[in-house]
């Protein structure tokens, strides 16, 4: 897009951020609507009823692990999918150079761990990403390397934390990224453009095929271009539903976990995520509910137990948060790219949001630079 274009955003959650930023650095203007109170995440603790909790809603981008993990997701996953996830990786690399501050990023693969009694369970989830690996949905990239295991002194030298599990396979080339960090680098140096307008505490109730937003006060915002970024926020207009995830977090002086780590379990997957700051992160459930009120007891007791047995010195961590937030899914529980005439909307994130987010909005961008064909539709798995 070469002239300069005054854009409307729906949605200051992960897509809209990385698109006010990008958009912004790309010479355009840009105002971002978001009901949220200001740009800050906002853990809450202590009660909150369900009602009071969907009121202090805030984007699910914050509450994710950020784990890019292209190869363990393809376990319920297409290839598609993966593919976006390797060109998402390489994007996050240079997005994360390029922010002030240098939001955390790192890239040196995952493992996935399993104890001894489970191997059975665990080699079936190997055997279905070996399966993903071989598919021939990869003919227009290189397949991925697949899971590699490793012999206990090899588990030894990458993660002397780890101690429990019998068995270890290692992930090559995927990627974790601070979530909180990244999104509020994002805004900030968004802002620092001085192209960037941000209006909080207000909602979108239509993002319009003409190139408006309808805002909840009555106001209609005319721009070049709208973005729906909303996630759940865009139903009616979207079948989107949400997917309730649940994720602890620690303060673990010490901890020595260097890279994500997934313990393969027959009833519930747990991964434990290292952040900066001697945070570490243990989630999630994933439930088909809509309900955000607090993280249940069955949930923290199978998640804590899980992440002690595979890093016993968490025993000693602190709990910092209990959070829990809902994924954006779509019926297919695949991503929406689509342009309804000047309207792009993004959506169905659901539980790869930060795995995929630059890649789909670089492939909607493109769709708004291709604008002079005449309205199209598209759906991708
Ligand atoms: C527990 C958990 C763990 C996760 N872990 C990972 C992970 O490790 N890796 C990964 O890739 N993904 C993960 N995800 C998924 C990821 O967080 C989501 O896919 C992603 O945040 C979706 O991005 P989004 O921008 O579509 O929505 P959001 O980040 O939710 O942003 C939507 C924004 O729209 C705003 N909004 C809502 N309604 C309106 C309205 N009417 N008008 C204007 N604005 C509105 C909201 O306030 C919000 O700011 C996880 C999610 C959860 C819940």
């Amino acid at each position: 897009m070469s002239e300069s274009l005054h854009v409307g955003i729906a949605g200051a959650g992960l897509l809209g951020r990385l698109a006010a930023w990008q958009l912004a650095r790309q010479g355009h203007a840009v105002e971002v609507f978001d009901p949220a109170p200001d740009a800050g995440p906002r853990f809450r603790d202590g009660f909150a009823s369900a009602a009071q909790a969907d009121a202090q809603a805030q984007a699910a981008g914050f509450t994710a692990a950020g784990m890019l993990s292209p190869i363990a997701e393809l376990d319920n996953a297409e290839p598609a999918l993966a593919a976006r996830g390797w060109r998402s990786i390489a994007l996050w690399r240079d997005i994360a150079a390029a922010l002030p501050g240098q939001p955390f990023f790192s890239a040196q693969g995952s493992l996935m761990l399993a104890h001894r009694a489970d191997l059975g369970s665990a080699q079936r989830v190997l055997d279905r990403l070996r399966a993903a690996c071989a598919s021939p949905a990869w003919t227009a990239a290189s397949p991925p390397e697949g899971a590699r295991a490793l012999a206990p002194a090899e588990l030894r030298a990458l993660e002397p934390a780890v101690s429990g599990p019998a068995h270890a396979w290692l992930l090559p080339g995927e990627a974790q990224i601070d979530a909180v960090q990244a999104l509020l680098a994002l805004h900030a140096a968004a802002s620092g453009s001085d192209r960037a307008r941000w209006h909080w505490g207000r909602r979108v109730e239509i993002a319009e095929e003409g190139g408006a937003l309808r805002l909840a006060d009555g106001e209609a915002r005319h721009f070049d271009w709208v973005l729906d970024a909303r996630g759940l926020g865009a139903r009616p207009g979207l079948p989107v539903r949400g997917v309730r995830g649940e994720l602890v977090w620690l303060h673990a002086p010490g901890h020595g976990v260097r890279r994500p780590l997934r313990l393969l379990h027959p009833r519930h997957r747990v991964y434990i995520v290292p952040r900066p700051g001697d945070v570490v992160l243990v989630g999630a459930s994933e439930i088909e509910s809509e309900d955000r009120s607090p993280v249940s007891l069955r949930t923290a007791v199978e998640l804590m137990a899980a992440a002690h047995s595979v890093v016993p010195v968490l025993a000693e961590a602190r709990i910092l948060h209990l959070d829990v937030n809902l994924r954006p899914a779509l019926p297919d529980n695949g991503a929406l790219v689509r342009r309804d005439g000047r309207c792009l909307r993004i959506n169905g994130l659901f539980r790869h949001g930060w795995l995929l987010a630059p890649a789909l909005l670089e492939e909607g961008l493109a769709l708004m630079a291709h604008a002079a064909a005449p309205p199209q539709e598209e759906r991708t798995a």
